[in-house]
């Protein structure tokens, strides 16, 4: 096991659920292997079928590579700037994995009747690379993300793979394109990568896909985890939920977010940020936007400060790199102050708390937003407004978090999460 499996599996047992183990049991299990798709993609044939494998990848770099953006310019004309290169592997039931290549950034070539474009077969990851400020760059924990890609992709019918693959595939295309687009004159940046997986068969039944295409491109993204005044939150509408008991909150499949985007517009031109999803009757609270979400209260029995968030038992929300790095550099480093708690709590719980004022802050988790510290919660007709430290830039908690995870990073702390890529020159 690498350094950082090791570390990422530390603090198993009471906290962690392992879900892509679950996740691939599921999709094997004999009723799955009735449908009669999954005994050849994922059953016994696939074992004589050619596995993810990057040391075959190729190279053909672009003839036309690209200028860089000015440092803190990340889109253009509202589009994605992406690097100059994609990695892509095509699957197919009956061949297995082909060979991957690095090629130019560009356009992909798929029929209308393309599985992805009908029955969201699509999953992906988002993770960063990271230019230190000792020059190098980094990967945060690439390992979660390529284990938490093969659990929404076998969720969804897409085919399995080694997770140490695509790791390698990552590294590859930022071993190329690294150097140029996160250049060692502007430490402290980053660029934003998207593994995507689809399902390509072209043909409208409703069925797994038997062909697939796994991709990875970069691009920039704004830096978001210090909006002005704290970010507002506004509670879900009544009739919505995000994900479900029984759904798949849990992955990270296309399917997700697309649905929760009119409820964000509407947040969006209301002054709000993003929604503050509640789940049932009781009013759960589980994630904010397409982040995981924490808040920090006085308990009321105990008196004890705590840091609570949703737990990932019932699957209802996303298995967050930040959220389980956040909360075992709590456990690790802060327990003496604060006390971790995993468990389901409910809007009416923090609304107490706040006429109480026993509410210390919030903030939300995700590779995106990072760490991003919550002023208030907007709920039917109430503001429910978080302390925002001294500096007005984020409680205590929130900012040690943003800045362990940054060191790590950015490489001021040397730590096994930090995955150094091997750079060409
Ligand atoms: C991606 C995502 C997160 C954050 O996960 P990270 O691994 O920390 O980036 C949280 N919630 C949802 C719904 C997400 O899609």
């Amino acid at each position: 096991m690498s350094p950082s499996a090791v570390a990422a599996n530390a603090h198993a047992g009471e906290s962690e659920v392992n879900l892509t183990n679950a996740a691939i049991e599921h999709r094997t299990s004999g009723t799955d292997a009735a449908n009669g798709t999954s005994n050849i993609t994922n059953g016994v044939h696939t074992k004589a079928l050619p596995k993810l494998d990057a040391s075959k990848l190729t190279y053909s770099f672009t003839k036309s590579p690209r200028e860089i953006p000015a440092p803190g310019v990340t889109s253009d004309d509202g589009n994605s700037i992406c690097t100059d290169h994609m990695v892509c592997v095509p699957w197919k039931s009956k061949s297995g994995w082909g060979t991957p290549e690095l090629k130019p950034y560009g356009p992909l070539n798929l029929m209308p009747t393309a599985s992805c474009l009908h029955y969201a077969t699509e999953c992906f990851e988002g993770m960063k690379a990271y230019r230190g400020f000792d020059g190098k760059l980094r990967l945060f924990r690439p390992d979660c993300n390529a284990a938490r890609m093969l659990m929404s992709s076998v969720r969804i019918s897409l085919p399995a793979f080694e997770p140490a693959e695509l790791e390698k595939l990552v590294l590859a295309l930022m071993a190329v394109d690294g150097p140029k687009w996160l250049p060692r004159e502007r430490p402290g940046t980053f660029i934003y990568l998207r593994p995507t997986m689809i399902g390509t068969q072209s043909a409208l039944g409703v069925q797994a896909p038997n062909e697939a295409l796994l991709y990875i491109i970069a691009t920039y993204m704004p830096i978001m985890d210090n909006p002005v005044g704290g970010m507002r939150l506004h509670t879900s509408p009544d009739d919505m939920v995000r994900a479900w008991v029984g759904g798949f909150g849990y992955a990270k499949v296309g399917a997700n977010y697309g649905p929760s985007l009119l409820a964000t517009q509407e947040a969006r031109e209301r002054g709000f940020g993003q929604i503050l999803w509640l789940y049932g009757e009781q009013g759960y609270c589980t994630e904010a936007g397409a982040s995981n979400f924490f808040v920090v209260w006085k308990d009321k029995e105990s008196g004890k400060t705590q840091v609570v968030t949703a737990p990932l038992d019932d699957r209802l929300i996303l298995d967050g790199v930040t959220r389980r790095s956040a909360l075992q550099l709590i456990r690790e480093r802060l327990s003496d102050k604060v006390e971790v708690v995993e468990r389901k709590y409910t809007i009416n719980e923090v609304m107490e708390a706040s006429n109480e004022g026993r509410l210390v802050e919030c903030f939300a988790s995700g590779t995106a937003y990072f760490v991003m510290p919550i002023s208030l919660i907007h709920h039917r007709g109430q503001d429910l407004p978080f302390p925002m430290g001294k500096a007005g830039e984020g409680g205590e908690v929130t900012l040690k978090v943003k800045g362990w995870l940054k060191d790590i990073m950015y490489g001021n702390e040397q730590h096994p999460w930090g995955v150094v890529v091997p750079e060409e020159q």
